[in-house]
């Protein structure tokens, strides 16, 4: 068996030994946080030190933030929690966004970042009170979200702004006041944490009713038992995160489009047009579905993924690819997004494979 290569960071990230060091030592404040007594009050104290350290990374009040089992959660109380009577999401949003009941879309430009001027004009044809979604960086081709811009476009109509920030906390700088975001959620498991812990973080004054109902945890915000152990490697991956180091994996993504665009010049960079995170690069092999090479991949000892993680097994194209216009490219792309400390032989690697596919299914099509 050779090496095998994980290069599917943006589904999840490989757990940092921080993190995991974090949650063992939190199995033993094992106490309930809500009980008065010593071991409860053991458990309160992991939580609220854990709470201050994630809210001040992005840049809010340790009251400001509300714990969640993920991002999917943090996005749904966000939107559901604020009671807006009309939620519009950007086309490219995340599923659990885009099956929130009630979302409807607005346009993204070819280049895969958001049309404010569609936003804009969805805004002011209904004056019912509403909020808007934009995620600060995608999570299939990486490409950058112009928040600010659209927190300006949505204030200047009266609508708050929820920013899923899931792909982009760890890769660039995440601020909710510099990013104008009245509502911001994120996921451990996406920077080197447990997976079922994320939170939403909120602007000062931004009121919210809860979806779970119950005790009083969360300032009644979210009702339910905090789980101890993964806020804590939550909390330790959050200090873990190094956006100076992540920007180098440009060099490795540079590489990689090059050796594939030198071996086949009708290969596809989607959302290379625009600004992205640093690892992400979504290439389409003219033809060949999303599938077939993610299991070329497979075979060869490389973890890479077709669009999201959460779309595949089903066959259906990428939502993302589809809105920025790609076609029938939709069902030919896959996602190369390599961690922190990927090497270059395992860059090589992956172009190695790609031209291998591409030239088996080339010779296919002269046979
Ligand atoms: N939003 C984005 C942009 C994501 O990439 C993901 C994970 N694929 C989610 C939300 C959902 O996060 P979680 O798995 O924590 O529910």
């Amino acid at each position: 068996m050779g090496a095998r290569y994980y290069l599917d960071h943006n589904a999840t990230a490989p757990l940092l030994e921080a993190a995991r060091e974090a949650m063992v030592a939190a199995m033993d404040a094992w106490g309930n946080p809500s009980s008065v007594h010593g071991d409860g009050r053991r458990a309160r104290a992991l939580i609220d030190r854990a709470r201050r350290e994630i809210a001040a990374r992005v840049g809010v009040g340790a009251s400001a933030l509300v714990f969640t089992a993920g991002a999917t959660e943090a996005n749904h109380l966000a939107l559901q929690g604020t009671g807006r009577a009309r939620l519009l999401v950007s086309a490219i949003e995340h599923d659990s966004v885009l099956a929130i009941p009630g979302a409807q879309t607005f346009a993204v430009h070819p280049d895969g970042t958001a049309d404010l001027d569609a936003l804009d004009r969805a805004l002011a044809a209904d004056d019912a009170p509403a909020v808007v979604s934009l995620m600060a960086a995608n999570n299939e081709t990486g490409v950058i979200q112009p928040v600010a811009d659209a927190a300006a476009v949505a204030h200047g109509h009266g609508a708050l702004l929820h920013v899923d920030a899931t792909q982009a906390i760890g890769r660039i700088a995440v601020d909710r006041d510099r990013l104008g975001a009245d509502l911001l959620s994120f996921s451990a498991h996406k920077i080197g944490g447990p997976k079922g812990v994320g939170a939403l973080a909120l602007r000062e004054g931004v009121a919210l009713s809860p979806l779970m109902r119950g005790g009083g945890q969360e300032q009644r915000r979210r009702a339910g038992t905090e789980n101890t152990v993964a806020i804590a490697g939550f909390a330790a991956a959050m200090a873990a995160q190094d956006t100076d180091r992540f920007a180098e994996l440009a060099v490795l993504r540079d590489r990689l489009e090059r050796a594939i665009a030198d071996q086949c010049p009708q290969a596809c960079f989607w959302g290379a047009q625009a600004p992205r995170v640093a690892n992400t690069s979504c290439i389409a092999m003219p033809d060949v579905a999303s599938e077939t090479q993610v299991m070329a991949f497979d075979l060869a000892g490389i973890a890479v993924s077709a669009g999201s993680a959460c779309s595949s097994g089903k066959v259906t194209p990428s939502h993302v690819l589809t809105a920025m216009g790609a076609g029938a490219a939709a069902r030919h792309a896959i996602r190369v997004s390599p961690p922190p400390g990927t090497t270059d032989e395992a860059i090589d690697a992956a172009a190695r494979v790609w031209g291998d596919l591409w030239r088996r299914h080339s010779r296919q099509d002269a046979a």
